[in-house]
């Protein structure tokens, strides 16, 4: 069955969503555009605190986890298709609970957490009470997760991490960091990493750089340098089992990327729909910009664009929702839309801003901080290159070599079987022919 229809009582929820977003959750971005990821202070939690409320009480909060994973969700179609209308302001996705990292993190604790790990951290995390964390890259390497070096000694019940980590996004304002290390160093390469969850005022961890993304200021979240000093973390700490954690950093970042994506998406239209506006408002020569051809080809290939690549998400999200999980089918379509995700947020961007001429350019727009952005998607999460060549491999999976030197679709063979095949008619052919000629 191929439906591309939403139901219609979900169409009604994300009429709801269209229409708060853009009246309640927008002019937050406007006035405090480096607070949603930070616990408020007592006047802004006045103003977020109903928001929150209005989410919940239509059923929409916190819908990243199913329910058999002890969240309220209904899939990733529909995440898909709300987290489209949201992700263009930076508030939305804190206003609806489905903040990156918290939502990677939650859906790891809720697959490898235990009952009491669950309670302490993923409870808190659904409901929006604290941050969180992730800390897996190291200053010498990103990309290649063999390389990592910070490493975690079993001493008595304890766990002892020591360490750098690079880019742990918001670790300033997390309750807890979920640490990636190395706790058996001789095991097979991706056997030997564990996962850990250490609240963030455990003995130990030091912020060494408070470095933030290009062009942010300094109240913006910070992307940190952190040292693990002897960092004690007792033996509950560790999440799911020891040496599973390089398998555990994968569901995480398979989650996180499709909800990256679909954000790319939602980021995209926003940056589509302004073109538009400004293209059927803008006069030149007597008539609009939307007029010229050269325009006219930015306008389509911009929704092209982004119309093949929402498809693709969805059909992604679908499978997840329906198949077993993040078997390879979508680990292929994930590597492949976190590929595209980059180039969609540069071209679209580019395009739209493009169109607004100087105006575009200017503080007076919306497009500084998507075009800031646009380069941040072939990065986190991976490097484009990385997930080109992931892709490939899964690609490659559903193939076979030629049996033989030549390609199996090599002419002068298929000629000389189809010959074979239809030998008599090629006879009869010929007999005909012949008594014509
Ligand atoms: C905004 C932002 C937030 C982030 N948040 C977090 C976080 O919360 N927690 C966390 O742990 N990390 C985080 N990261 C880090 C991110 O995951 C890494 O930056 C990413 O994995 C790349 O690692 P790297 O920076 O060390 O680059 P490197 O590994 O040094 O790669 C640099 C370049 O080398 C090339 N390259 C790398 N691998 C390949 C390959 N296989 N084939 C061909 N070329 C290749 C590519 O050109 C690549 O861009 C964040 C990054 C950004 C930008």
């Amino acid at each position: 069955m191929w439906d591309f229809s939403t139901e219609p009582e979900f169409e009604k929820q994300l009429e709801w969503i269209r229409t708060f977003v853009t009246e309640e959750v927008a002019p937050l971005d406007l006035l405090w555009p480096h607070h949603h990821h930070k616990q408020p202070p007592p006047w802004l939690k006045k103003v977020i605190d109903p928001l929150k409320d209005a989410v919940r009480a239509r059923g929409l909060w916190a819908c990243h986890l199913g329910p058999e994973l002890g969240g309220q969700g209904f899939g990733q179609v529909k995440l898909c298709l709300i987290n489209e209308i949201i992700s263009p302001f930076s508030w939305g996705p804190t206003i609806f609970g489905v903040q990156g990292p918290d939502t990677g993190n939650a859906e790891i604790i809720a697959h490898y957490g235990t009952p009491e790990q669950k309670r302490r951290y993923l409870q808190p995390l659904l409901d929006g009470e604290l941050f969180s964390a992730f800390s897996m890259t190291e200053p010498q390497g990103g990309a290649d997760p063999l390389g990592f070096r910070c490493a975690a000694v079993a001493d008595g019940d304890d766990w002892v991490i020591t360490g750098e980590k690079f880019f742990t996004s918001n670790s300033e304002d997390a309750a807890f960091l979920i640490v990636m290390a190395v706790t058996d160093p001789d095991a097979a390469p991706h056997q030997r990493m564990s996962m850990f969850l250490v609240p963030r005022d455990t003995p130990g961890i030091e912020t060494v750089r408070r470095t933030r993304y290009m062009g942010e200021p300094e109240e913006a979240m910070d992307h940190a340098l952190i040292r693990y000093n002897g960092v004690r973390v007792p033996a509950e700490g560790l999440l799911g089992e020891r040496g599973r954690g390089f398998e555990i950093a994968q569901t995480r970042l398979s989650g996180g990327r499709i909800h990256h994506a679909m954000r790319a998406v939602g980021q995209a239209e926003y940056a589509f729909d302004m073109a538009c506006e400004r293209v059927l408002s803008r006069v030149l020569r007597g008539r609009p910009l939307a007029d010229q051809q050269l325009v006219q080809q930015a306008i389509t290939e911009s929704y092209a664009q982004i119309e093949q690549f929402r498809l693709f998400v969805m059909r992604a999200a679908w499978r997840i929702d329906h198949g077993d999980g993040y078997n390879h089918e979508v680990r292929r379509d994930i590597a492949v839309a976190k590929v595209l995700s980059a180039r969609i947020a540069h071209d679209v961007t580019q395009r739209a801003m493009h169109l607004h001429g100087a105006l575009g350019l200017s503080n007076e727009m919306p497009f500084g901080q998507m075009w800031l952005l646009a380069p941040g998607y072939g990065i986190w999460d991976g490097p484009t290159e990385s997930h080109v060549s992931a892709a490939a491999r899964l690609i490659l999976r559903e193939h076979e070599p030629a049996p033989t030197d030549l390609p199996t679709q090599w002419l002068p063979s298929r000629i000389e079987a189809a010959r074979a095949r239809y030998s008599d008619a090629l006879a009869e052919q010929a007999a005909e022919e012949s008594v014509r000629s």
